[in-house]
């Protein structure tokens, strides 16, 4: 039969998961000659057969793909017939290739099968891996991606691996963290002084020690987590107190869905996410009565639930009976531990024993946490599993233009785009904090070198003590290219809409962004934003109201203040005296040093007036008489209000509340409420719906004057499950079509994102 020739060019994700054997499979199974290789834009095969056998090739290559890969895009064109014996895998030329990054991924289904087969050679090897599944950014170091740029460089391949990895047919061809028991890492226990704990299985013993009670720290593909017995009362409360950390959740590792099913509920969406490559932890509702200890998330009503995602997590839950608690070890602000020695020396007062190994953490990679809001999942951390997957480039913008993107301060990412592709950093958070900042400067660097990166031009956030932003000069200072400062607030948006793809050219949107701050142009501190925005420009419409932030940064930590300077503004405190002193929270008020803030206010100092919506959550919170005096964690008053408000069933209305010129009919309606002794969750749950329909009543407003039919809601406020559903049951019966941040965080972690967007649509 006559021989025709097919030229097919893939691109996507396609380097480095297997895409090739892949290929080279379905080739064979189609009795095909050729051959694939990769090459600086993806995948190109070249494949000879009669037509029916090509058909039937593409049609199998469009049909599924091996679990780490995603094909974008993938065009065929006619080739001469050219004469091949086989088909083959050709070796590429490394200097052709840029290869993506892949993200580390959860144990696969067939490297389970193997470590609890007790016949195979891998049984109960925990550094078990294929193409499919293992560590990768957090073990790359280099260019090109092969094992010797990886931190299992200094594991020579024994034989038997090493012909895993050079065979075509293999599940391990190319899979460059390969290893067995005989040639790779190696696992082991120590004392908190450093000698090691004899065992004659690390992780049973491991297993031992944790239902005894005992603190562990176990080192595991991005990091160190601190480990205990989820329903060992006494274990969890010692863990807080040696980590000093009184009331933030603490994440928890099921041995599997079932068990999780003791403690938390789950819906589909919330299974996919658990037991996804990416194995987040995922937010849960807690069942009503469960037997995990009370501390592991005090005043809580979820439950952040993740499933094991490397064999040695896998091998170490299935010795036990109860969840774990398994929260990054750090010490206070500080990024999570990754070196042995470092673990040696930070966890020592906190670990009563360690799980070590030697396969070395070269970049730190947090878990990720999502929730479900409802209708879809939302990402509140990205890191180990998601970063740093890239996404297009919308329609539209040039894609030649090489933008590095610095992000926020808190919860900070950066992104590059390149080549069509905007390439988001794994969470690196607070830049105040001296190792988080190194790894921001050190991750630059590495990302810069894989993807042959030199920036044309650096977008950078307002605010000029960012440090992030004060980085960036210092780069487009190195590299002599030009800065691009960018809003705050429009940058919240930009990311909404790169997320969803929206075409460069695209008509303005209405973002509503809700946060705790970000600059304006002109220097205000703005969280509480109406802008009518495309990629280039934000034209702020409105906001909520500006309350001065008692005593600026303290006004961050100490509710009250916020408390204060609210019943000021919208009643004045001579009638809240007058009105409301015998209300307890007034009382507790008054106890405060209001003498000085009285003067502080009257004469301007250090009272910088802010639309933030995060403090207004404070205020209101404090008035709640949750968390009053100090909050422990970012956000923490804004999630303990949306918990008080989950807790009744009781409908209610909204607070009398049309307009944003000020707060006071909210105020004087929640006032009323407390001196009529109404139920707390059921005040709570009027603050949500006063907000979001006093939202929605100010986007009727600015509909009558400017055109726009989406809506971007955004901002880290917008995490809050309530708001969401009370905002989007208003705004959707306008028919506006809504934009809700799914892929990247509503927070801080999506502002690289909208920067890069901005500043490529402006260049
Ligand atoms: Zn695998
Ligand atoms: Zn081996
Ligand atoms: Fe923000």
């Amino acid at each position: 039969m006559a021989k025709d020739g097919l030229l097919i060019r893939i691109n996507g994700l396609v380097q480095g998961v297997g895409f090739r054997p892949h290929v080279w499979h379905i080739a064979h199974g189609c009795d095909l000659t050729g051959e694939v290789l990769n090459d600086g834009e993806g995948v190109l095969i070249r494949a000879f057969g009669n037509t029916s056998q090509l058909e039937e090739f593409c049609q199998c290559l469009q049909r599924g793909c091996p679990p780490l890969a995603r094909i974008d895009h993938m065009e065929t064109s006619p080739l001469p017939v050219e004469e091949f014996d086989d088909f083959n895998i050709v070796q590429s030329d490394h200097s052709t290739i840029k290869t993506n990054i892949v993200p580390d991924a959860a144990m696969c289904p067939e490297c389970r099968a193997e470590i609890i087969d007790p016949t195979n050679r891998r049984y109960r090897y925990p550094f078990t891996n294929c193409t499919h599944c293992g560590p990768r950014l957090s073990i790359i170091k280099g260019l090109p991606y092969d094992r010797a740029q990886t931190t299992m460089a200094a594991f020579k391949m024994c034989p038997e691996c090493q012909k895993e990895y050079e065979d075509p047919a293999d599940r391990r061809f190319h899979a460059q963290p390969n290893a067995c028991a005989t040639c790779g890492p190696k696992v082991w226990l120590e004392d908190k002084n450093k000698q090691k704990y004899p065992a004659s299985d690390v992780l049973k013993e491991a297993a031992r020690l944790l239902k005894e009670g005992h603190i562990l720290a176990i080192k595991g593909i991005g990091g160190f987590h601190l480990a205990c017995d989820a329903c060992n009362q006494e274990a969890v409360s010692t863990l807080r107190q040696r980590k000093k950390r009184p009331a933030k959740p603490l994440a928890l590792m099921a041995k599997d869905l079932e068990q999780i099913t003791h403690f938390a509920i789950f819906n589909v969406r919330e299974e996919k996410a658990l037991t996804s490559s990416a194995a987040p932890i995922v937010l849960l509702p807690a069942k009503e009565k469960h037997t995990l200890a009370p501390s592991v998330a005090p005043d809580q009503k979820t439950l952040g639930f993740m499933l094991p995602y490397t064999p040695l997590h896998y091998l170490l839950m299935q010795e036990l009976e109860a969840p774990l608690i398994l929260t990054s070890a750090n010490l206070s602000h500080e990024p999570q531990v990754i070196h042995n020695q470092e673990a040696q020396g930070k966890l020592a007062h906190i670990a009563d024993f360690f799980v070590m190994h030697d396969r070395d953490i070269e970049n730190r990679l947090d878990d990720c946490v999502v929730r479900d809001n409802g209708q879809t999942l939302h990402v509140m951390r990205r890191a180990r599993g998601m970063a740093p997957a890239p996404i297009a480039v919308p329609d539209g913008f040039n894609r030649d233009l090489q933008v590095l993107a610095m992000g926020a301060e808190l919860k900070n990412t950066f992104c590059l785009a390149k080549d069509g592709q905007l390439i988001v950093s794994q969470h690196m958070g607070d830049q105040e904090n001296v190792l988080a900042h190194q790894d921001f400067r050190k991750n630059i660097d590495l990302y810069s070198a894989l993807h042959e990166f030199t920036p044309d031009v650096i977008a950078c956030d307002l605010h000029p003590d960012f440090l992030p932003t004060k980085w960036g000069q210092q780069l487009a200072a190195d590299h002599d290219v030009p800065i691009e400062g960018v809003q705050h607030h429009h940058a919240h948006i930009a990311a909404v809409m790169g997320e969803y793809g929206l075409p460069k050219d695209h008509p303005p949107v209405l973002g509503i962004v809700l946060d705790g701050l970000g600059l304006s142009e002109d220097g205000d501190i703005w969280g509480g934003e109406f802008l009518r925005a495309d990629y280039t420009i934000g034209t702020r419409l409105a906001h909520i109201p500006a309350i001065p932030l008692l005593g600026g940064e303290q006004a961050m930590r100490q509710p009250w203040r916020n408390l204060y300077a609210h019943l000021v503004d919208a009643i004045g405190w001579d009638q809240v005296n007058t009105s409301y002193a015998d209300l307890p929270v007034i009382q507790k008020l008054t106890g405060k040093n209001l003498r000085l803030c009285e003067q502080m206010l009257e004469k301007k100092l250090n009272v910088p007036p802010a639309s933030s919506a995060g403090r207004l959550f404070d205020a209101v919170a404090a008035a709640l008489d949750i968390c009053f005096d100090q909050i422990s964690y970012e956000g923490e008053a804004a999630i303990l209000l949306e918990q008080l408000a989950e807790q009744t069933s009781l409908s209610c209305g909204p607070y009398n509340q049309t307009y944003l010129t000020d707060w006071s009919p909210l105020w004087a309606g929640l006032l009323e409420d407390l001196h009529k002794n109404v139920d707390p969750c059921l005040i709570a749950r009027k603050f949500h719906k006063t907000l979001a329909s006093v939202i929605s009543q100010q986007v009727n407003r600015l509909s009558a004057k400017h055109e726009f039919d989406t809506i971007a809601l955004c901002g880290g406020v917008f995490q809050n499950r309530l708001l969401i559903k009370e905002t989007r049951a208003y705004l959707e019966k306008e028919g506006y079509t809504l934009l809700l941040p799914q892929k990247f965080p509503a927070n801080d972690g999506a502002i690289s994102l909208g920067q890069a967007l901005i500043a490529c649509a402006r260049s």
